[in-house]
């Protein structure tokens, strides 16, 4: 038997380390991309930061060309051509080509599907009105900076207060616009804790963002010029000129539903370790699947890009016969607003207890920098223990320095499931301009270390 065809259905971060992973490893084979969209391989990530400066291209976020990935690559890809369904008894995968309208069926002898997620769209009156945006693909990126441009707006409604919407908060405060953060739930920053809340609410306040809690959005209303101009709520109007919508994002599972793969608990793809799916000789990689979760020690879904390219070139290595296991995530992640660092990694306090665990914390603040160096600035760390086991679950850490690389240290530790006492005995670099010698991560550990049950 020859080479496996390989198909893989997205072409981004999962899709493309996929592909290129595989092409890699059997030179010979043919490895078929098929992409919905107009490119592949974008970092996505950077868009807000793009979005800040003016005069830099949305395009130079796209890390590899079509003609690069088919020429220097030797990857077969078919941009705007949508997977349909999926016929697994034939191995057989039906595409759409979305110029023509003309469908075929592309044999596979095995199938990577990375499909990624979707941003949610709030289905109430008024919501299609042009000037509403939501912020998850090139074009997205490119729409905005667009509206920046001809429509000069002046008043932003940001709705919803994840990460997304804190780092396009300060983006478009930045360019000029007087923004409006609009969140449902109790607090900005869901399921992070009420210390870390406070420093971000409190940068927030001082560079001019209103920030609206408990307010849930039920639609919009249109200018004269027939582009939105008001979002109406259960607290009172809002006038806006541009919205941006940043509730969340789904999984796009409806291709392996519809062909009967298992879909996890959180609504995403279920994989093993192996990012196999349910069914024999078809894998998934990215925002559309589960990850297992090192804490948890179960499958979760964090979509970041982080995973999506693990988890997409151990999908493309294993697609041609390796066997490599995805060891897991903990859930880290970081952003910037306005010039505050903001990092988690593993469970917060809250999520520990719902899990089962006996969570103990405690917030610490200590300077970046060694005494008398200058320019240090306060680190602020929550550490989260396990009371009776002492094992560390998870940390957040804010500052304007040095905060957000630190949760690496802990996140390191998660991996290997440390308890306080081993966070507390890490050899971490003592150098004045760069951490004192009891760096804020060292410090939150021996203080937690008084809260959980020592060993006998
Ligand atoms: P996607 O990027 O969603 O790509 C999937 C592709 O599949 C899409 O191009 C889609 O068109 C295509 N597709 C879907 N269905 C079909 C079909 N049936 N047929 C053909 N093609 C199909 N992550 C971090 O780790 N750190 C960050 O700082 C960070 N910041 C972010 C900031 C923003 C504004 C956004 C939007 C995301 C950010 N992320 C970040 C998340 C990160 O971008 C995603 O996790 C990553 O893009 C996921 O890659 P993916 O390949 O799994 O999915």
């Amino acid at each position: 038997m020859g080479d496996p065809r390989v198909v893989v259905v997205g072409g981004v971060a999962a899709g493309m380390s996929a592909a290129s992973q595989a092409r890699r490893r059997q030179p010979r084979g043919q490895v078929v991309v098929f992409e919905r969209g107009p490119r592949i391989s974008y970092g996505a990530c950077g868009m807000p930061y793009n979005i800040e400066d003016p005069s830099r291209d949305i395009e130079d976020l796209v890390v590899l060309t079509p003609e690069k990935a088919r020429e220097e690559r030797g990857i077969e890809l078919h941009l705007r051509h949508e997977a349909v369904s999926l016929d697994s008894e034939r191995r057989v995968l039906r595409v759409r080509n979305l110029d023509d309208n003309k469908e075929r069926e592309e044999k596979f002898d095995a199938l990577v599907i990375a499909t990624g997620a979707r941003a949610i769209k709030l289905p109430l009156p008024g919501f299609t009105l042009p000037g509403i945006e939501v912020l998850r693909d090139l074009d997205d990126g490119a729409s905005i900076k667009t509206a920046l441009v001809e429509h000069q707006p002046k008043r932003a409604v940001i709705v919803g207060a994840g990460y997304i919407g804190l780092e396009m908060a300060h983006v478009l405060t930045e360019r000029g616009l007087e923004v409006t953060v609009l969140e449902r739930l109790p607090q900005i920053l869901p399921g992070w804790h009420q210390s870390t809340v406070a420093r971000v609410e409190e940068v927030l306040e001082t560079r001019g963002v209103a920030v609206h809690v408990h307010t849930t959005v039920q639609g919009a209303q249109a200018g004269t010029n027939g582009r939105v101009a008001r979002v109406m709520t259960d607290g009172g109007a809002f006038d806006a000129d541009l919205v941006l919508v940043a509730a969340g994002v789904r999984p796009n599972v409806e291709l392996a539903a519809r062909a009967g793969l298992r879909i996890g608990d959180s609504g995403a793809i279920w994989v093993n370790q192996n990012q196999q799916t349910s069914l024999e000789g078809v894998w998934a990689a990215g925002d559309c699947a589960e990850a297992y979760h090192r804490v948890l020690r179960r499958n979760a879904w964090i979509p970041l890009g982080t995973t999506a390219n693990k988890q997409g070139r151990i999908a493309g290595a294993n697609a041609v016969g390796a066997t490599q296991r995805f060891r897991g995530i903990v859930g880290t992640a970081g952003f910037l607003v306005f010039d505050l660092e903001l990092a988690r990694t593993g469970l917060g306090e809250e999520q520990a207890r719902t899990e089962g665990f006996e969570p103990v914390s405690v917030t610490i603040r200590q300077r970046s920098r060694a005494h008398g160096y200058p320019g240090g600035v306060p680190v602020q760390v929550t550490l989260v223990a396990d009371g009776p086991s002492g094992i560390v679950l998870g940390a957040e850490l804010v500052g304007t320095e040095g905060a957000a690389l630190r949760s690496d240290i802990v996140a390191t530790s998660l991996a290997s499931h440390c308890t306080v006492e081993d966070l507390q005995n890490l050899d971490l670099v003592y150098a004045p301009p760069f951490a004192p010698v009891w760096d804020p991560i060292l410090v939150a550990a021996n203080q937690l270390s008084k809260k959980v049950r020592r060993p006998a």
